[in-house]
């Protein structure tokens, strides 16, 4: 049997009755890395303590000791999130030789729920970016059509899963990250309230508007991910929510949304799925109807102008000398050392750097950083009184589809302008999710579905009929 293509529920509980070992599926997983990775690049590194830990969960098994809900499930983490003694580059020179003596809080509890670490997933640098291009690795392919991107930044994350290459992954989302390569990648993606996942151990970007999100190939993995993962941590005081526990629950009569500015702005062949996606919510009893978001319109320059001005400010960090790739300062003076050893960041770092920067600096603080914020009020106020009114707001979670590599990456602004429909979440701090949506020429399109803060399992009820109904399970040729 192919032990890979499993969801977790089937891994744990087969791994748990001892139909098959969790060593017999962690080899089908690694033999599988080998011949899929030569093509889609999805990991910066393979660990190779993942044989060792599914033998001793194989040994706590056949001991008669306690597992936990995701024992032996293999997961792949990106590699801004860190992990004891496993390095963790966030894809960047400066961080090269970086391995973390602590795990972050999501890892610790994936292992203590049994899960295995299999290795770091591939990102944009920094998680700066939409396509994972931007990457001392290597571009990740989409599995799909490995001339395509697979979406960023956690591209290596979606793309993992989507090869059949781990059964969950976790990503960051700031703007998009985790919802864009799960779209592009025909996976789930998910990205949590701000504040409901620890961010304990994530490499900070933009910290106000970053969560941390689990990627699977269905729903009930997601699900899965986020029991274990989702609640407060005393490690990171901006955390929420106690300690919830979503299910696959059915709910009649969802009043949904259509965003009609997300429908407007898509492709015509990503609007198609989309309303046909729409008319499936409906032939399940949803009360779908327009809906409309006018600010919008100032989503993006609001988006970029504050996670570019967070992560001026949290990139100071990397001197050379904190943390660095050449540690032999002499012969170098002060200013001519940090200048050169930053100027290692790659192109689309700098870039941020500059303009964050820029923004921040005084005279122009009022009239860029400022009226961000105000604009991200305004967004939540409308979004707060539209949920009054919907359960859910839907819309395409990418505008278009799955592009060529190379093809925006010389162009910041056209990269810049794919996350309009993702960085609305983050600027309000709301939970969002993407759900394989369909096909067109032959490219994945996901379903974007929002929800009000903490009303994740809402969210996840829409994804789960939404799921069962368009029976859209299928993997890739590799
Ligand atoms: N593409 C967006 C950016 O580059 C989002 C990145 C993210 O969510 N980490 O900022």
């Amino acid at each position: 049997m192919a032990l890979y293509t499993l969801g977790a529920g089937h891994v744990a509980a087969g791994i748990k009755s001892r139909e098959f070992s969790a060593e017999e599926y962690v080899c089908q997983l690694l033999e599988r890395i080998e011949k899929v990775e030569p093509k889609v690049n999805a990991f910066v590194t393979v660990s190779k303590e993942a044989l060792e830990r599914a033998r001793a969960i194989d040994k706590m098994i056949r001991d008669g000791e306690q597992t936990g809900p995701l024992a032996g499930v293999a997961v792949s983490i990106k590699d801004n999130i860190c992990t004891k003694g496993i390095r963790t580059t966030c894809a960047s020179k400066m961080l090269e030789l970086y391995v973390p003596p602590y795990d972050a809080t999501v890892v610790k509890r994936l292992q203590d729920a049994g899960a295995i670490v299999i290795g770091k997933a591939n990102l944009d640098e920094f998680a700066m970016g939409s396509t994972t291009e931007f990457s001392r690795h290597g571009t990740t392919r989409n599995p799909w059509d490995i001339s395509r991107v697979p979406g960023g930044s956690s591209g290596g994350s979606a793309a993992s899963v989507a090869a059949l290459e781990c059964t969950i992954s976790l990503g960051s989302d700031t703007g998009g990250s985790v919802r864009c390569p799960a779209s592009f990648c025909s996976a789930v993606g998910l990205k949590p309230t701000y504040g409901l996942i620890s961010r304990y151990g994530l490499v900070s970007y933009a910290n106000s508007l970053e969560q941390i999100g689990p990627v699977g190939r269905t729903v009930s993995d997601v699900v899965s991910a986020l029991n274990a993962i989702a609640g407060t941590d005393e490690n990171d005081h901006t955390t929420a929510g106690g300690k919830p526990a979503y299910s696959l629950q059915e709910r009649k009569g969802l009043r949904v949304g259509l965003v009609k500015e997300f429908i407007e702005g898509a492709d015509l062949a990503v609007a198609k799925v989309i309303n046909k996606a729409v008319d499936t919510l409906a032939g399940q009893g949803c009360r779908c109807e327009e809906a409309s978001l006018a600010s919008v319109q100032y989503a993006l320059p609001s988006y970029y102008t504050i996670a570019t001005a967070e992560a001026s400010s949290n990139l100071a960090r990397y001197d050379n000398v904190r943390y660095g790739f050449d540690l032999s300062p002499e012969g170098y003076e002060w200013n001519s050392y940090f200048a050169k050893a930053r100027s290692n960041f790659g192109e689309e770092v700098k870039r941020r750097i500059i303009v964050g920067s820029y923004v921040l600096s005084s005279g122009y603080y009022g009239k860029y950083y400022l009226k961000a914020q105000q604009v991200r009020s305004l967004l939540k106020r409308e979004l707060k009184a539209l949920f009054k009114k919907y359960d859910v707001l839907i819309g395409p979670t990418m505008p278009i589809l799955p592009f060529k590599i190379g093809e925006k990456v010389d162009n910041p602004l056209k990269m810049y302008l794919v996350d309009i429909d993702t960085v609305v979440a983050n600027l309000a701090g709301m939970p969002a999710m993407s759900v394989p949506a369909g096909f067109a020429d032959g490219l994945p399109v996901g379903l974007q579905i929002m929800a009000d803060e903490f009303q994740e399992q809402t969210m996840l009820v829409a994804a789960h009929l939404f799921e069962q109904a368009a029976k859209m399970q299928r993997s890739p040729e590799l």
